[in-house]
């Protein structure tokens, strides 16, 4: 029997968890055909998110979580349940409901027929979120998506399925400031584009405030494309091109003996547009710099203070990997 693993990042979810449960189990038992595992990647909540998992781990053979030993955000949390997700095929979800669970048997079909990433796109508007909010990402993955050769999925969260290989592929990536989204859309393989629609969260709030979006977007950017540095360049080239024509001009007019007046504001207002473009131009830098600094530490993407793995049967254990890797993962099985 094939399995499946849904990867679900969990950070103070604990309202959330118990709805998740029911339709997990739900799930998996209107699709007998597969096995379930369920991986939740707890993110360092400060809630009870943990206690809940590990009391229905003990009840519940399905359900695998890894405890991180502090919080490290969501993306390296996905990238956890990446690096540990032995299905055939793995589903990646929030914990808190807003994706429906209930749309992975469709995943799931489509993988069957050969697709490597199936991806649920947001249909209408998503919940809650204002006109502005809306724009402004229109705006950003039109431009990031300008900016590269890459294909982006817009209106797309997380919420997909992987193929045994695409997963295996991006395990490889390992940059600590990652954007799961990038990464996704550079593995490339055959995508399948499903629609969903979002729904409420089924308790608790959001984590994501303004800045941490901020920063996501940026990364986002970052890990798209140097393409920033060299509209730096440009631009740069652009406004010395201009000044020497303007330079060339005053020349003329100084042996054509025209009269000059005295630019004071003009003069003001060059230098601090001028001064504004080198502070961008270094921050830009800066941004490129500061992320080679970090990989260049090498440091794990995170710290597992216990992993407890799902007690699947026997017949549920996924044999590809054990054709792929006949050392150390299929070790990994034995112990479990
Ligand atoms: N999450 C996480 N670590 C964090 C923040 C969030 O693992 O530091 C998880 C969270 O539990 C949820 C998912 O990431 O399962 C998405 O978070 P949220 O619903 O707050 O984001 P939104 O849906 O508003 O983008
Ligand atoms: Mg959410």
């Amino acid at each position: 029997m094939k399995l499946i693993t849904v990867v679900i990042p969990a950070y103070n979810e604990e309202k959330s968890l118990i709805y998740m449960f029911k339709r997990l189990n739900m799930l998996a038992r209107n699709n007998p055909k597969y096995n379930f595992e369920f991986l939740f990647v707890n993110d360092g909540s400060k809630d009870k998110t943990l206690t809940l998992l590990q009391r229905e781990s003990e009840q519940n053979s399905r359900i695998s979580y890894l405890n991180f030993s502090r919080n490290f955000g969501k993306e390296i949390a996905v990238a956890a349940g990446i690096d540990h997700a032995d299905g055939d095929a793995v589903v990646i979800m929030d914990a808190d409901g807003q994706e429906p669970p209930e749309l992975i048997p469709d995943m799931i079909k489509w993988w069957e027929k050969g697709f490597d990433d199936v991806y649920a796109r947001r249909k209408g508007r998503r919940k809650g979120e204002s006109r502005f909010v809306r724009f402004t990402s229109w705006l950003y993955y039109r431009t990031v998506q300008s900016m590269t050769r890459i294909e982006i999925q817009i209106d797309t969260g997380d919420f997909r399925l992987f193929s045994r290989r695409a997963i295996l592929e991006l395990r490889k990536l390992r940059e600590t400031d990652r954007q799961n989204k990038a990464l996704f859309s550079w593995i490339g393989f055959k995508k399948k584009e499903i629609e969903f629609e979002q729904q409420k969260r089924a308790a608790g709030q959001s984590k994501f405030r303004f800045m941490s979006r901020l920063h996501l977007a940026i990364d986002g950017i970052t890990s798209f494309t140097t393409a920033p540095l060299r509209l730096a360049t440009i631009v740069g080239m652009i406004i010395a091109f201009a000044a020497f024509i303007y330079i060339v001009i005053v020349i003329f007019q100084y042996l054509a003996g025209v009269p000059r007046s005295q630019g004071y504001s003009t003069l003001l207002s060059i230098t601090l547009f001028l001064g504004g473009i080198q502070l961008v131009s270094l921050g830009i830098i800066g941004e490129y710099i500061g992320r080679i600094f970090n990989e260049s530490k090498q440091r794990p993407l995170y710290l597992v203070e216990h992993f407890h793995r799902a007690k699947l049967s026997k017949n549920a254990q996924p044999k590809a990997i054990i054709k792929e890797n006949n050392g150390a993962v299929a070790k990994k099985l034995d112990e479990r």
